[in-house]
């Protein structure tokens, strides 16, 4: 990673995948960034490379299983190792089709606007439904600042907002921890938490694509990647936050966009949406939940189900959904234990959660500032829907998050009306322009 490291492709490739071809996977505007200097590098280098492979610019390449079965007959065809050139879908699509043939690949990135280069799995939409599918990180990557600095500003934007949820999502590992759910691996916490305010702290040279800000923002993506990789799932990475955007996702809200809605702009909203709901939640005592009550209304598996199922109307999202749920249910003695341990570590768990996050203010500040979506009404989205996306985020999946703890103790529903109420931070926002790529 570093200015002028385009040059250095070509070499990398040597080292790390000795012997092999090369066939570079591109679109036609990731070739213009980069593709040029990536052959000459290669050349230079001696290494023999099959003619480039350039997918259209217009549509914007689709990360799809038909793109990725495309490339998968690509290489299954020429022996040759790949190496992708562009940002998050080509890159996820490359890494899928070279996982199903046992090939390594290189990946240099053309823009700092996921956190995916240098994490196993990719996010492929399989029939329909955006998912997360299980494959090999590339075996080196390439990140060329100044290559990644010249993209268009909402890529940076996308980045930033895909980064940012790592604070929501630190504080929901800190409670899941605290509740002895899923514990804190401390080396892998460093890995992301170290670098992020670096990463967010210069959101004006973001948008004007300065260097240096490009590169703290490039290292807190990378790190936060490799983080993924080592502990082997995304916890270190994602959190509720992140469940917004996959339900816009699920949805397919925004995928037939002439630039399509982008994976960082949701997160950076449900970022946003959830350090909103935390100001709320550090404020109240869960210390003082009366759990006998609680347990009296406790939901039978079937009354959860039935819940899960009323929020979902989508029936593709419905069946994934009730399957998430039915993997964080507690029979009532469980919950029993729970809903105790809440009331104990919470004056605590309250101070450290403090501690982690950052007012919506200053979230909302910084997203406005790097040019991402900051108000739900700019992706054409209203308040009483984002209000349903609160409880809907918090069935799409197992992961455990404060929405769940707040679903437990009983509290979910008050404290997200009191987002929406008079005083509330979404009461009275006013709506903002739609997004457009010149605004
Ligand atoms: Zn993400």
């Amino acid at each position: 990673m570093g200015v002028g490291v385009l040059d250095q492709t070509g070499a990398t490739f040597a080292e790390y995948l000795p012997g092999m071809r090369a066939v570079i996977i591109a679109d036609e505007n990731t070739w213009a960034a980069a593709g040029a200097g990536v052959q000459e590098s290669l050349r230079a280098a001696g290494i023999d490379s099959d003619e480039p492979v350039v997918f259209p610019g217009q549509p914007v390449l689709f990360a799809d299983d038909a793109m990725v079965l495309r490339v998968r007959d690509i290489l299954a065809a020429t022996g040759a190792a790949a190496v992708s050139v562009g940002s998050g879908s080509i890159n996820d699509v490359v890494k899928n089709a070279s996982d199903m043939v046992g090939r390594p690949y290189l990946s240099v990135c053309t823009a700092a606007s996921v956190d995916g280069y240098t994490a196993e799995g990719a996010a492929i939409t399989v029939r329909g439904v955006k998912s997360t599918v299980t494959c090999r990180a590339p075996i080196a990557v390439v990140a060329p600042i100044d290559v990644m600095a010249a993209a268009p500003s909402r890529l940076t934007a996308t980045g930033l907002g895909d980064l940012f949820e790592k604070i929501p999502a630190g504080a929901d590992w800190l409670v899941s921890d605290a509740l002895g759910i899923e514990a804190v691996d401390w080396d892998v916490w460093d890995l992301v938490q170290g670098p992020l305010q670096d990463a967010i702290a210069d959101p004006d040279g973001l948008r004007r694509g300065d260097l240096e800000a490009v590169e703290a923002l490039s290292e807190g993506l990378q790190m936060s990647g490799l983080a993924i990789q080592v502990h082997g799932t995304s916890r270190p990475a994602s959190g509720a936050g992140h469940h917004f955007s996959h339900q816009w996702e699920m949805e397919g809200y925004g995928r037939d966009w002439a630039i399509p809605l982008s994976h960082g702009f949701k997160v950076g909203l449900g970022t946003l949406a959830m350090c909103a709901l935390y100001e709320i939640v550090i404020g109240i005592d869960l210390s003082s939940i009366d759990v006998e009550s609680r347990l009296v209304a406790w939901p039978t598996p079937a009354q959860d189900r039935a819940r899960v199922e009323a929020l979902q109307p989508a029936p593709i999202i419905r069946e994934s959904a009730v399957r998430a749920s039915a993997e964080k249910y507690l029979p009532p003695d469980a919950a029993r234990e729970r809903l105790e341990r809440i009331r104990r570590v919470w004056p605590e768990l309250r101070f450290r959660l403090a501690q982690q996050l950052m007012p919506a203010s200053e979230v909302e500040d910084i997203l406005r500032r790097v040019g991402a979506i900051h108000h739900p009404s700019q992706i054409g989205v209203s308040l009483e829907q984002l209000r349903t996306k609160y409880f809907q985020a918090q069935t799409i999946r197992a992961r455990y998050t404060i929405l769940d703890t707040l679903e437990e103790a009983g509290v979910l529903t008050d404290v997200v009306d009191r987002l929406f109420a008079p005083g509330g931070y979404w009461y009275g926002r006013s709506p903002e322009p739609r997004w457009t790529d010149a605004s």
